[in-house]
């Protein structure tokens, strides 16, 4: 058997595993990589807070040199059969293609990052230090069963040096030159709710109340068509150092010199250029003939890393000025980052380098939240997303992820594997 063909075998039989969150169930696809990691040498314990939602940890050690940790996650997000043109837990093989829930978003990168741990270890190679390989429970809706957990209750498991992770590693064309984005770092989610203040009373006779509906109305106006103060953080400013050979003095040449290169490299960075406020949930009165006392707005909100919930309501509330609410945080989590540039950095750069040598390797940081915050919180871990994808035009690939027909190249699979064992050969050297 190839390691193409491993890969390939290995993914199809984590997609007809249905791991879809909630409920979860990753307990089997943690079994099924045990067996398997088993049978090549590798060590392997299984850590769960509740029996149906089991995370894998394996590793394979050698001497007192650092630590590589490929992360990983196998829940999956829902998915609706009749929305898809095959089945989606059927993992079929199609045309060079592997179909299912979870192929991009991401048993296939469970499955590359298996198979070069199962790979090295069976070929007697042993690290410098320890690779380990973690393929978590519940990361796409999290109730602290996955990684989080993980950190906090068996830290001695899973803390490593460096990590790689889901996030980035798409081959991008700007401007005729190939470029693998590799992510550094993330945005913080900081929702919030303004909740607003009224006086209850009979609808018939809206002269009597004070309809706190009215006046959230104006709040969520002001709050949804705020346009933030835009910055250059250090991954834009690395960005269009790779991809324009300059930064913009202004953050606002920055978006333009981007979209002016590409559109979709002017997609990429907006986000990253502030913070982002997005009302996207409402709640007044339950009965249509009372006018509310109270309504709470629900904001989606994210903030560049570094960035601080205390300045995200003080400028909030600067946005919406003086009245009758208040701003209530929700749980805020991510916002992180990493340096670009040291080992980590190196072996992407020089896997690049191998692969494609007019290629290079951009950082970004990306505006959702992934698993790499834990260890980048808890122990400073140097965190990367980088899963090289390029059979694919990367805008199609995106619109698959958390969609239907959600596949991936099986020389993508093969590109993945090669990645992870230069990253571990290069690290733990
Ligand atoms: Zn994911």
């Amino acid at each position: 058997m190839t390691v193409r063909d491993e890969v390939v075998d290995l993914l199809q039989r984590l997609i007809r595993i249905d791991t879809t969150n909630p409920p979860g169930n990753e307990t089997a696809a943690a079994e099924l990589l045990r067996d398997y990691l088993e049978a090549n040498g590798v060590a392997c314990e299984l850590y769960a807070k509740d029996p149906a939602r089991a995370n894998l940890v394996a590793r394979l050690r050698g001497g007192d040199g650092p630590t590589l940790a490929l992360l990983s996650h196998t829940d999956v997000v829902l998915a609706d059969p009749a929305e898809w043109e095959r089945h989606p837990f059927g993992g079929e093989l199609v045309a060079g293609e592997v179909w299912g829930r979870g192929a991009l978003d991401m048993k296939g990168q469970v499955a590359a990052s298996a198979v070069a741990l199962a790979s090295l270890a069976r070929e007697g190679w042993r690290p410098a230090g320890e690779l380990v390989f973690v393929a978590a429970a519940d990361e796409e809706f999290g109730v602290g069963m996955g990684m989080q957990w993980l950190v906090d209750a068996h830290a001695d498991a899973v803390r490593a040096d460096y990590a790689l992770n889901e996030g980035a590693g798409d081959r991008i064309e700007v401007g005729g030159r190939a470029f693998y984005v590799c992510s550094t770092a993330e945005k913080m989610s900081a929702p919030f709710l303004i909740r607003v203040h009224g006086r209850s009373g009979h609808a018939s006779m809206p002269g009597i109340a004070d309809n706190a509906l009215l006046k959230a109305a104006q709040l969520v106006q002001r709050i949804g068509t705020y346009e933030p103060e835009l910055q250059i953080g250090p991954e834009v400013a690395a960005l269009l150092e790779t991809v324009a050979g300059r930064v913009p003095e202004r953050a606002e040449e920055a978006l333009e010199l981007a979209r002016a290169l590409d559109p979709m490299l002017g997609e990429l960075v907006q986000p990253l250029l502030g913070p982002t406020f997005a009302p996207t949930m409402i709640n007044a009165s339950e009965k249509r003939n009372v006018i509310p006392a109270v309504c709470e707005v629900t904001v989606d909100s994210r903030l560049l890393p570094g960035a601080t919930p205390d300045e995200q309501l003080a400028l909030a509330r600067s946005v919406l000025g003086p009245g009758d609410y208040e701003l209530v945080p929700i749980e805020a989590q991510g916002g992180t980052r990493s340096p670009i540039g040291g080992p980590l950095w190196d072996a992407v750069v020089s896997f690049v380098a191998a692969e494609e040598p007019n290629a290079a390797v951009a950082p970004v940081c990306v505006p959702g939240f992934t698993d790499s915050h834990w260890v980048r919180e808890a122990f400073g871990t140097v965190a990367y997303g980088f899963f090289p994808a390029r059979a694919m035009d990367p805008a199609a690939a995106a619109l698959l992820i958390h969609s239907a027909n959600e596949r991936i190249a099986v020389d993508d699979l093969e590109l993945g594997v090669r990645f992870f064992r230069h990253a571990a050969q290069e690290l733990l050297a």
